[in-house]
C-alpha cells in the first residue's frame, strides 16, 4: 500500500499556473521526505514531454524515469484546487496528485484513481471537500465518510423542447457542433429523446440517441449557467447547427480549359484543377489499410501517457484539417473534423479506456476495444445515417491507433485494373506510391492545387482534381466517369457519344506527347540557337532517376521537406546526407540545387510543435523557421555540404523576404562549410516574396543565383491563397503583375552577371515556358513529365520572337490577356 500522509494533502490551494501547482505539490513531497528538491524540476520537465492530465479534473504529475534516484521513498501528495488550474488547452485540473514512486508501487494508486475518474460525483466531492480525510480515504481505499448523494435533479431541471430540423437528424456533424457548444458551459446538460437521454457533452451518447429528422427533443440543464446554455443551444439548433446543403453541382459549372466538353448534360462534381489531362475510367474508392493491435499489456502509467500523447497528436491533426478545409471549402465541409475531434474528448470513452489500461491492458488495445464496441453499437441502430457515422468514429479510432503504435498511414491495396481513384485525401507518400499504370486519374475530397498531393500527381503525370468536397466519396465503385484535370471537373456517367469524343481527344494528346518524348534527351535550343536548360523539380532519390529518364539536364529544385514529413521526428544529419548523396550521384555529374527546409504554409509537421498561426502562409515558414530552429537547419546544412563532395551541388534558401535573412542564412552556411572544411558551393535564394523581387538589384550583388518560385510569388503578389478553392484559378503566375516582378529580377541578375531559374509551376506550362524564356530566364525547372513538352515547345520558337512576346505580355492588363497572346 502506498503511503498517503494526511499532512501531504493541501485543501483549497490557488496555484496561479500549472507550473506553480506542480511546484506546490512537489514541495509537499519534499516536506514529507519523499523526494529530493531536484525532483520537482524533473516533474516540470516531464510535462514538456507528456502531460499528466488523466481526465475529469485529475492530474498526476511525476518525474522522469531517469530521475528516480531523486525519489527517497514512495508516496503521494495531493493538492486540491477547487477553482481548477489550466492543465492543457481548456482542461482544468482540480485534484493534483503528485507521485513519488521508486518502482511500480504507484500502479495501485493509479488503479484507484481510475475508479475515481469514472465517478463524476465522487470527483466533485473530492474537489470541494474541506476534509483531507475524505481525499485520503478515497485514494487509500478506506471507507469514504458518508456524504449526502448529489441530487440527480435532472427531471426537475429547467428545460426546453426543440425540433431537430436537419434532413439527416442529429448525425455526426450537427451532433459534434452541439456537443462542442454544450462543453462551453459548466451546467450539466442532457438531451432527452423518447425514453432515452444523453449527456449533451458526449458526442457518442448523442449519436446513440438516434434522433431523426423532425424529431422533438427536450434539453435540460442544471448548474450556474443553465439558462445561458439552454438559450445558446436553442439558437444553435434553430439555425441548423452549422449545416449547409451538400455540394454536388449538376451541369457544367466551370469552363473547360481544353477542347473537350460533354455535349449532353450530366452530373458534374467540381473541384480544383491539380494536374492536367483527361482520364476516362471506372471509379474506385481508396481505403487505407487498418492498424491491427494485439494486447501486450504494460505499465499503466506509461500506457496512459502514450494514450494522452496519441490523443494530443490526433487532436492537433484534426484541428489542422479543420482549419485547412474551412479555408478551402467553407466551415460546413470542415465541421466533420471538429466532430472527429469531439470524439477524442468523450469522457465516457476515455474513462473506459483508462479503466482497461489500469486493468493491465495496453493503451492501443484498450482504445481499440472501446472504439470498436461503440462502432458496433452505432451500426446496430437501424439507421443508415448513424451506421454511416460509425465510419467516422472508426476513422478517428484509426487515427489515434496509428499514433499509438507508431504506424505510418498505410494506403492499402491498389486496384488491379486501371481506375480513377477517389479518396478523402492522400498523404504525400500515398500519392508518391501510386502506380500510374493502374491509376488513370486522381480526385480528392480535400486538398489544394499546390498541396503536395497535387504536386506529386503532376510529377507522376496523372490527371488530378482536389478539393472536390465529401460528396465525391458517395460515388459507388465502378461508376464510369471522365475526369478533366485541366478544368477540375468530374463528369459522372456521361453519354456514350461524349465518352467516345473524350477517347479521341485523349488519343490526339497521346500522339503529341509521344512525339515530344522521342526527343526528350536533346537540349532545348531555339531555332536561332539559344539554349534554355530544362531541369527537374524532384522530391526524393527515386524521382531523380525518373527525371533523368524524362530528359532533365539538372535538378533545379530538390524539395527537402519531403524528408521531414510523415514521420515522428526529424531525419538525422546522416540520413539526410545519404539521401542528398544518392540524388547527387543519380544525376551523374549534372548540377543539383538543394533547397533548404521549407516547412510552414501548407506543409506542417506535427513533431515540430509549431505554434498555431492564423495565417500560416504569412507566418514562421521556410527560412524564417530554419533561422529560429538551428537544431533543424545546421544538420541539414552539414548534410548538404557533405553530399557536395559527390557532385555539383548548389544551395538555395526558400522564402527570403529581407537582406538580413539572406545574410544570416549565408553566414550559417559559411560557418558549417568552414567547420567541415568543405569546398564552396553556389548559394542562391528563391524569389517568391515580392520584396525579394523588388530588392533584386541589392540581392544580385551578393547571391550566386536566383530561382523564382512562382507558386508563392503569385499568391503573395496577388494576395490570393494558393490553396483557395475560388481564388486558385485566378492566381495565375502569368498575371502581368507577377511577370513584371520576374522581369525586374532577371534585369537585376543580368546587370550583375547572375543567372535566373524559374522553378514554380508555370515553368512547366509550355505557354508559360515561352514567355519566361522571352523574359531572359535561362533555366526552367519543371516536374519531370512536363520536360519533353516544354523542350519541344521551346525548340519550335525563335528567341527574338519570344522576347517580343514577353515584352507584349508585360504591357498586358490581365492574365487572360497574356494567355490570349
Ligand atoms: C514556388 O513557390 O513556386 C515553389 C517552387 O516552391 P513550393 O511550391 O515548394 O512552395
Ligand atoms: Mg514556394
Amino acid at each position: 500500500m502506498m503511503e498517503l500522509d494526511q499532512r501531504l494533502i493541501r485543501i483549497g490551494a490557488h496555484p496561479s499556473s500549472k507550473a506553480a501547482a506542480i511546484q506546490q505539490v512537489g514541495e509537499l513531497l519534499v516536506a514529507g521526505g519523499y523526494i529530493a528538491p531536484a525532483y520537482i524540476a524533473s516533474m516540470l520537465r516531464r510535462e514538456e514531454v507528456a502531460n499528466t492530465y488523466l481526465g475529469n479534473g485529475i492530474a498526476i504529475p511525476h518525474g522522469l524515469p531517469d530521475d528516480r534516484n531523486l525519489v527517497l521513498r514512495t508516496g503521494i501528495a495531493v493538492l486540491q484546487v477547487p477553482q481548477g488550474v489550466v492543465w492543457q488547452d481548456h482542461e482544468r485540473a482540480q485534484l493534483i496528485v503528485g507521485i513519488a514512486a521508486r518502482s511500480d508501487e504507484h500502479i495501485e494508486v493509479l488503479r484507484r484513481l481510475t475508479r475515481i475518474l469514472g465517478d463524476r460525483a465522487l470527483v466533485a466531492r473530492l474537489t470541494q471537500t474541506n476534509d483531507p480525510q475524505v481525499i485520503a480515504a478515497a485514494l487509500s481505499g478506506t471507507p469514504t465518510p458518508t456524504i449526502s448523494p448529489t441530487p440527480s435533479g435532472d427531471e426537475q431541471a429547467p428545460g426546453i423542447t426543440v425540433t431537430i430540423s436537419h434532413p439527416t437528424g442529429l448525425h455526426a456533424r450537427p451532433a459534434g457542433t452541439l456537443a462542442e457548444l454544450a462543453r462551453r458551459f459548466q451546467a450539466a446538460i442532457r438531451i432527452h429523446y423518447g425514453s432515452r437521454s444523453a449527456d449533451a457533452k458526449s458526442l457518442i451518447e448523442l449519436l446513440q440517441l438516434g434522433v431523426e429528422h423532425g424529431a422533438q427533443v427536450r434539453i435540460s440543464a442544471s448548474g450556474p449557467d443553465a439558462e445561458a446554455a439552454l438559450a445558446a443551444l436553442r439558437d444553435a439548433i434553430s439555425s441548423g447547427l452549422g449545416e449547409e446543403e451538400p455540394l454536388v453541382l449538376a451541369g457544367n459549372g466551370a469552363p473547360p480549359a481544353h477542347g473537350w466538353q460533354p455535349r449532353h448534360s450530366t452530373t458534374t462534381i467540381h473541384g480544383i484543377s491539380a494536374a492536367p489531362g483527361l482520364a476516362l475510367g471506372p471509379t474506385y474508392r481508396h481505403r487505407a489499410r487498418r492498424v491491427e493491435v494485439s494486447d501486450q499489456g504494460g505499465d499503466p502509467l506509461s500506457e496512459s501517457e502514450r494514450l494522452q500523447a496519441a490523443l494530443n497528436a490526433a487532436a492537433a491533426e484534426l484541428e489542422q484539417l479543420y482549419a485547412e478545409t474551412k479555408t478551402r471549402l467553407g466551415s460546413s465541409k470542415a465541421a466533420i473534423f471538429l466532430a472527429h475531434r469531439e470524439f477524442l474528448n468523450d469522457s465516457g470513452l476515455l474513462q473506459e479506456v483508462a479503466r482497461a489500461i489500469f486493468a493491465g491492458h495496453s493503451a492501443a488495445w484498450a482504445w481499440h476495444q472501446a472504439i470498436q464496441s461503440r462502432v458496433s453499437q452505432l451500426q446496430k441502430l437501424d439507421d443508415p445515417v448513424l451506421a454511416g457515422r460509425a465510419v467516422d468514429l472508426s476513422d478517428v479510432g484509426q487515427r489515434v491507433l496509428r499514433h499509438l503504435v507508431g504506424a505510418a498511414y498505410d494506403p492499402g491495396p491498389t486496384p488491379a485494373t486501371p481506375v480513377i481513384l477517389l479518396a478523402e485525401d492522400l498523404t504525400p507518400s500515398d500519392t508518391a506510391m501510386l502506380d500510374p499504370d493502374t491509376i488513370l486519374g486522381l480526385c480528392t475530397a480535400r486538398g489544394g492545387p499546390t498541396s503536395h498531393t497535387a504536386i506529386i500527381a503532376r510529377s507522376l503525370g496523372i490527371p488530378a482534381m482536389v478539393g472536390a468536397g465529401a460528396s465525391l466519396l458517395d460515388l459507388p465503385d465502378g461508376t464510369p466517369v471522365v475526369l478533366d484535370g485541366d478544368s477540375g471537373a468530374l463528369y459522372v456517367a456521361p453519354a456514350a457519344s461524349d465518352l467516345e469524343a473524350a477517347r479521341q481527344w485523349q488519343a490526339r494528346l497521346r500522339q503529341q506527347q509521344a512525339a515530344a518524348s522521342a526527343t526528350r534527351h536533346a537540349p532545348a535550343v531555339t531555332l536561332d540557337g539559344v539554349h534554355i536548360e530544362v531541369a527537374a523539380n524532384v522530391n526524393r532519390p527515386a524521382d531523380a532517376v525518373a527525371a533523368l529518364e524524362a530528359g532533365a539536364e539538372a535538378i533545379g529544385l530538390l524539395r527537402t521537406e519531403f524528408l521531414f514529413l510523415e514521420r515522428s521526428q526529424p531525419p538525422s544529419e546522416d540520413e539526410q546526407f545519404a539521401v542528398y548523396r544518392d540524388v547527387v550521384q543519380a544525376m551523374q555529374g549534372r548540377p543539383v540545387i538543394i533547397r533548404t527546409l521549407d516547412i510552414g504554409g501548407d506543409k506542417s509537421v506535427a513533431y515540430l510543435d509549431l505554434p498555431h498561426e492564423d495565417n500560416t502562409f504569412l507566418g514562421i515558414r521556410g527560412i524564417r523557421l530554419c533561422l529560429q530552429r538551428p537544431e533543424l537547419f545546421i544538420p541539414q546544412l552539414r548534410a548538404i555540404y557533405r553530399a557536395a563532395a559527390y557532385g555539383p551541388v548548389r544551395i538555395m534558401f526558400p522564402m527570403i523576404a529581407t537582406l538580413e535573412e539572406w545574410h544570416t542564412a549565408r553566414a550559417l552556411a559559411e560557418q558549417v562549410r568552414t567547420q567541415l572544411e568543405a569546398p564552396r558551393v553556389e548559394l542562391g535564394i528563391m524569389v517568391e516574396v515580392p520584396s525579394a523581387a523588388l530588392l533584386a538589384d541589392h540581392f544580385a550583388t551578393e547571391v550566386d543565383f536566383f530561382s523564382i518560385g512562382t507558386n508563392d510569388l503569385t499568391q503573395y503578389t496577388l494576395a490570393m491563397d494558393r490553396l483557395h478553392p475560388e481564388l486558385a484559378r485566378q492566381a495565375d503566375a502569368l498575371h502581368p503583375a507577377v511577370l513584371r516582378l520576374m522581369a525586374r529580377t532577371v534585369e537585376a541578375a543580368r546587370a550583375h552577371s547572375r543567372w535566373v531559374s524559374v522553378c514554380g509551376g508555370v515553368a512547366g506550362d509550355p505557354r508559360g515556358a515561352l514567355i519566361l524564356a522571352g523574359l531572359g530566364v535561362r533555366e526552367l525547372s519543371v516536374s519531370p513529365p512536363a520536360i519533353a513538352e516544354v523542350k519541344a515547345a521551346l525548340r519550335a520558337q525563335r528567341m527574338d520572337e519570344l522576347q517580343a512576346l514577353a515584352q507584349r505580355a508585360l504591357t498586358c492588363r490581365s492574365a487572360a490577356e497574356v494567355r490570349r497572346l
